[in-house]
Parts: structure tokens; C-alpha cells; sequence
């Protein structure tokens, strides 16, 4: 037996990883010939990899390391948690002080009446017990009609079977016969992609104004709930144009349609507030937490739900849980993040210092000539590459090759950058620095001078006919 540790060569990390791990989303071949950059250690906003070589992270570990990496008291929590009481249920009549303290912790954090928590393992999890929650809701109303969630197309909610079902991914829809019945999909607010002739504000209203047109068609009294996040992470930071949220809310009032609202990459300070729909300005029923809730320190997620359903709810025996809904050492650590997040006013830092300043750099990049425009709420933002930007036109290569090709070069000068099709997107832990950011932006313009120069010498600028 070779026995593998962080002084193992890499190529040889590489070779054991492609035989016997399975990575998510990931087509294994193709990673098993190029191998995979194996990260051993993260200290702030940098990792570091097994060649040395240090590298911003401008996607905060998978939209999560929101207080950065390296923070001892976390570590430190944990093993206390771990020694004093490693686990226990909460199952059956009984509960213990770290998920009390936790669950009345975001009771507070949380606006509005949204003041009970069912805890979960992630932000997929959440999003099942969701939507079993807003079913067993409506048929203790006596409506058990009402059992249809709407979504909306490239939305992402995760990746069990509702998760990816309530998400509007198509890829994942291919795989496994997805959705599951009883869930539809509207158009997203993706100005950029899908406007057209329209002004972003028209557009806005008509796409929220289709929710309201699929409630006519289904019927109300078959509608239970939508979901949204509110502003698309995964989908390719999509912030809607201002006249959106107001409609929707709008309509969830109307015709009483539970709002939920999947905080997964919006909450703990993502935005610039404590959450998305506050920044967007909605009233929801629910919200999904998970990521920013522990800062991926330890998996955890959640549902936070309102008075009148946690009252709905609590009338009958609601025939749900996970083994580890409430973990003790991961509640712990969420707790411990939290008083970070307010201790150091993290949250008032991406609102006053680090938001303001990265917007400012990262709107630059509009000056770029692959940029058409460049979005950014808070710590979360995206840039579309354009072969030309007055006609916001596709490149004539498949959607995503041009995004590829950047995201490689970004991995290449040491900045995390993802992309999603051809949209580039960021949302860095939320302690980054001034400094760090000059750094950032100074390796995506780089970046984008080295995609460029390849696109031109390729012949790669023709635009999609
Ligand atoms: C990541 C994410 C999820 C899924 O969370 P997991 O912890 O990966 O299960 C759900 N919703 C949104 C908006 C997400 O970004």
C-alpha cells in the first residue's frame, strides 16, 4: 500500500484521486488525463497547492468561505463540541444546547416572523424538506390540491432529486428523468441573454409577470408555492433588472403563494446585507440557508420558516428529518460563524468597504473588448463575454467554449474565476482586502488580455449568426 499524504508527489496524488474518486459534476476521463489541482492548505483568501503555487480565491471555496480561511476559533469550537458531546438526535423528544442556541440565533439574524428552523446537512436537503413542508402545509389548510411549486429555468436548488428538480439546470434534467411531477419552470430575468428589443426595467415586469400568467393557467388552487433564489448564484450571477422583485412579491400576495426565498449563496452577508431579500426587497415565507451559515466549515443547512407555518406545521407529526438535522458540532461551528460575522461586522465591511470598492474595479472591465457588461451585487459578481457588445451577440462556438477557455487561463495566473457558459463570475470570501481585490482585477484583466489574444488568433471573434 502506498501511503499517500500531503508530501506525496503530485502526480501521483493525481493518479490515486482519478482512480477511485468520483468528483461531482465532472466528466471523470478528461479530468483523469489532465489530473487535478490537488489544494492542501488556505490561510485568508489564498490556497495553496501541492506545487506551492498560491492562488486567490475568488469564489470563496464554492460560494461559501464567507469569513475566509484559517479562522482557529472555528477549529477550536469544534474540537470542544466534539469532545463534550460528539452527537446526539433530536429526533425523539429530546435536543441539546448548541442547536437551542443556534435556532434562536438565526431566530434573531433572520428578519421578520421568519423565526423556526428545521435544520438540514446542505442546501439541497433544505430545499426537499421544503418542499414536503409547503405541501403538508396547504393539505393541513385543508388544500391538499395545492401541491405544484414553480421554479424558474437555470435557477439552482441543489442536487438530490428535488433539489435538482425545483432547479431549472437542463443539463441535470437530462440526467435521471428529472423533474420529479408537479414542478414547473418560468423564464429567468436574464436581461442579457434573453431581453431582446426590451428596456431591462419592461423586461423585468413581463418575465415576473410570467409566474402570474403559469398561476392562471395551473390553476390557484393548485399552486403551492415558488421558489426563487434572489439573485441567481449558479445560473450565472443574474441580478434582475430593479422593476422583478417588486412584481413577484406582488404577485405571491395576490394569490397566496408561499414565497420561498434559497438564501443558499445570498445569506450572511453575500449581498451586502444579511440577506438577498432584503437587498432585492421581498417578504418571504421561507428561506434555505446553508454555505455562508457555517462558511463551509462544517456542512449544515436549514430551512427558516414563519410563524404561521411553523404553527400550521406544528399541529400534526410532520414525518421528516435527517440524522444529522442539527448536528451539535456543525450547529456549534454555525454559531461560532455567525458571532464572527457580527463581532467583526463582516456584513458592514462588504456593505461599506469591500462591495462599493470591488464594484467600482469590477465595472471597469466593461472597458475590456471582450466584455459586454459586468454585474455585481455585494461579493458576487459576473461579466459577459461578447464578440460584440452594442448587439450583447454569442460566439459562434458553442456556449461555455469561450467560458472554458478563460476560466483556464484564470486557473493559470493563480485566480479563481469560474464560468458558466460564456459569463465569468466571482464571490470571494467576504473579508477580502482592497488590496486583495487591486489583485483580483488585476489577474482578470490578464486573464481576459490572454482569452482575447487567443479568441483573435483562432479566429474565434465571430458572433453566432
Ligand atoms: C449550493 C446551492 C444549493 C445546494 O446546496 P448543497 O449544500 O450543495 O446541497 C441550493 N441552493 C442554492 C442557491 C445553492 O447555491
Amino acid at each position: 500500500m502506498t501511503v499517500i499524504s500531503t508530501n506525496s508527489p503530485t502526480a501521483e496524488l493525481q493518479a490515486i484521486d482519478a482512480a477511485h474518486h468520483m468528483h461531482p459534476f465532472t466528466q471523470a476521463d478528461g479530468l483523469a488525463k489532465k489530473g487535478a489541482r490537488v489544494i492542501t492548505r488556505a490561510e485568508g483568501v489564498w490556497l495553496t497547492d501541492s506545487e506551492g503555487e498560491r492562488i486567490l480565491d475568488g469564489m470563496a471555496g464554492l460560494w461559501c468561505v464567507n469569513v475566509g480561511y484559517g479562522r482557529k476559533e472555528l477549529a477550536e469550537v469544534a474540537a470542544r463540541q466534539m469532545q463534550e458531546l460528539p452527537f446526539y438526535n433530536t429526533f425523539f423528544q429530546t435536543t441539546h444546547v448548541p442547536v437551542i442556541q443556534l435556532a434562536a440565533k438565526l431566530a434573531e439574524v433572520v428578519p421578520g416572523d421568519l423565526n423556526h428552523v428545521f435544520f438540514a446537512s446542505g442546501g439541497s436537503d433544505a430545499n426537499d424538506t421544503n418542499l414536503r413542508m409547503v405541501r403538508h402545509y396547504w393539505s393541513l389548510k385543508g388544500k391538499p390540491s395545492k401541491n405544484v411549486v414553480i421554479s424558474r429555468k437555470n435557477a439552482y436548488h441543489g442536487s438530490t432529486v428535488a433539489g435538482a428538480s425545483l432547479g431549472g439546470m437542463v443539463p441535470m434534467h437530462q440526467q435521471g428523468s428529472l423533474p420529479i411531477p408537479d414542478i414547473h419552470h418560468i423564464n429567468q430575468p436574464n436581461w442579457w441573454l434573453e431581453g431582446g428589443e426590451m428596456t431591462p426595467h419592461d423586461f423585468g415586469l413581463a418575465r415576473a409577470r410570467e409566474l402570474e400568467e403559469k398561476i392562471l393557467e395551473l390553476g390557484e388552487d393548485r399552486v403551492a408555492a415558488f421558489i426563487a433564489e434572489p439573485i441567481q448564484g449558479a445560473g450565472g450571477v443574474i441580478v434582475p433588472p430593479d422593476s422583478y422583485w417588486p412584481e413577484i412579491q406582488r404577485i405571491c400576495d395576490q394569490y397566496e403563494i408561499l414565497l420561498i426565498c434559497d438564501e443558499v449563496i445570498c445569506g450572511f452577508g453575500r449581498t451586502g446585507n444579511w440577506f438577498g431579500h432584503e437587498t432585492v426587497g421581498a417578504k418571504p415565507d421561507i428561506i434555505t440557508i446553508a454555505k455562508g451559515l457555517s462558511s463551509g466549515y462544517q456542512p449544515i443547512g436549514a430551512s427558516v420558516v414563519s410563524d404561521e407555518i411553523a404553527s400550521v406545521i406544528g399541529s400534526d407529526e410532520f414525518n421528516h428529518g435527517y440524522t444529522y438535522s442539527g448536528h451539535p458540532v456543525a450547529a456549534s461551528v454555525a454559531l461560532e460563524n455567525i458571532r464572527i460575522l457580527q463581532d467583526e461586522k463582516i456584513v458592514e465591511h462588504v456593505r461599506d468597504v469591500a462591495g462599493p470598492y470591488l464594484k467600482e474595479k469590477w465595472e471597469g472591465l466593461t472597458a475590456h473588448p471582450l466584455v459586454g457588461e459586468a454585474k455585481i451585487v455585494g461579493m458576487m459578481g459576473s461579466i459577459a463575454l461578447t464578440p460584440h457588445k452594442e448587439s450583447r451577440a454569442r460566439f459562434a462556438a458553442d456556449p461555455g467554449t469561450v467560458g472554458y477557455i478563460c476560466r483556464e487561463f484564470s486557473f493559470g495566473n493563480n485566480l479563481i474565476m469560474r464560468h458558466v457558459y460564456d459569463r465569468m463570475i466571482i464571490s470571494p470570501p467576504l473579508v477580502m482586502t482592497t488590496g486583495e481585490i487591486d489583485i483580483l482585477i488585476e489577474r482578470a484583466w490578464k486573464t481576459l488580455d490572454m482569452t482575447h489574444d487567443k479568441l483573435k488568433a483562432e479566429g474565434m471573434m465571430q458572433a453566432a449568426s
